[in-house]
């Protein structure tokens, strides 16, 4: 993954930038990096989404107090993982406005309702949803899983066109607009609405002869194998998005994506805790007295720890690093969570003979009592972690 540029570089702007400031400066890279004048540029395309991802954040002025606080770990959370990249369908439809006057018909590039050049219509396919279930020892290095859904694909007899042929003819309802106007009778008299062709279903063109596989509609339906990579550090209920997997759309328009749900099995060992993993560990009785070496898991294999003579139950131990990666909304690692090991002392509940007259004789020895010191101690290492 790219290293991420900080928002205020990005749209070349100080960090005390006024709102008029901050919309001039993302009109200017807006324009200079509009696919239109950069056609078949990826990267002019990369930095045009990086300026309306900045511009997202800067003109919001929530969004730009906590970007300015806590940085990119301030920008979502859980819930805007899957938020990280917009589409460009998503920049037209939400910053079209920036470009007017700028000699660009923008609301037919996707925006505005999802017309194309030409006045005909965009379609998109729609998304999909799946979802994968992960193993704490999967979320801590990350993995690919593979996902079988059924969805919508490209019609290889007609190559998504629809047309046995390959011809199309121009909507003779519409004259290939794929809007029509009417008169309406409105509340300030007769109005002029434009609605959608119904004819050709806002496209513009027609096919006469279909492909018999898809009926003509360039798409059909089949079972598909998609690799999703997990990054490591995800959580349960996280949406990651695989662009392009969802839905293909009929007529050779942009397919849908597939959202991924996170789901995370239980662990026999761990609790999780955001990125820190917890172990219940039960010590016998002699050991928390004496001290000595217990064993323990780790998602990475086991390890033994020492106790020390006199441990307490409710006591934590901290293993730094030995819980998950902690990742940012898009995915960054920065940093490990730990593992916490609270300490148990198991009672013993049936004794034998020997035992029991064993224990009679420590109860009597000068050491056991707990005195009113060992008291505060004890319940301070309960609450005060
Ligand atoms: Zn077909
Ligand atoms: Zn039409």
């Amino acid at each position: 993954m790219a290293e991420k540029r900080d928002y205020y570089e990005v749209l070349g702007v100080e960090k005390t930038a006024t709102a008029e400031e901050i919309k001039k400066a993302y009109r200017k890279k807006a324009i200079q990096y509009h696919p239109d004048k950069n056609p078949g540029d990826k990267e002019a395309e990369e930095k045009f989404k990086e300026a309306a991802e900045a511009y997202e954040v800067l003109s919001d002025p929530q969004k730009r107090q906590r970007y300015d606080q806590y940085g990119f770990a301030g920008m979502g959370g859980a819930g805007g993982f899957s938020g990280g990249g917009m589409t460009m369908e998503d920049i037209f439809t939400h910053f079209g406005d920036i470009f007017e006057g700028a000699g660009f018909d923008l609301g037919d590039l996707f925006g505005g309702g999802g017309r194309s050049r030409g006045g005909q219509r965009m379609r998109r396919g729609s998304d999909l949803r799946g979802k994968v279930t992960l193993t704490l020892e999967e979320i801590a290095t990350g993995c690919e899983k593979k996902i079988k859904v059924r969805r919508l694909v490209e019609c290889q007899d007609c190559h998504g066109t629809g047309s046995a042929d390959g011809q199309t003819e121009t909507c003779p309802t519409c004259k290939g607009a794929g809007r029509v106007t009417r008169a309406q009778r409105g509340i300030f008299g007769m109005m002029q609405v434009q609605t959608e062709c119904e004819t050709c279903g806002g496209e513009g063109r027609i096919i006469k002869n279909k492909c018999p596989k898809c009926g003509g509609q360039g798409v059909v339906r089949a079972e598909d194998v998609i690799t999703v990579t997990i990054p490591a550090g995800v959580a349960g209920g996280m949406q990651l998005t695989v662009p392009g997997k969802g839905n293909a759309a009929p007529h050779g328009g942009v397919p849908g994506d597939l959202l991924v749900m996170i789901e995370e099995e239980e662990h026999k060992d761990f609790i999780r805790h955001d990125s820190d993993l917890i172990y219940n560990l039960l010590l016998d009785m002699p050991t928390a007295v004496l001290g000595g070496q217990v064993q323990i898991p780790t998602l990475t294999g086991a390890v033994k720890i020492t106790i020390t003579p006199g441990t307490q139950p409710g006591k934590v131990l901290r293993m730094r690093g030995k819980g998950l990666p902690r990742i940012d909304q898009y995915g960054r690692r920065y940093g490990e969570g730990d593992l916490l090991i609270n300490v148990g002392v198991y009672i013993p509940e049936k004794l034998n003979k020997d035992e029991k007259k064993l224990i009679e004789q420590l109860q009597n020895s000068p050491n056991i009592a707990p005195g009113s010191a060992n008291k505060k101690n004890f319940f301070q290492n309960l609450f005060g972690i």
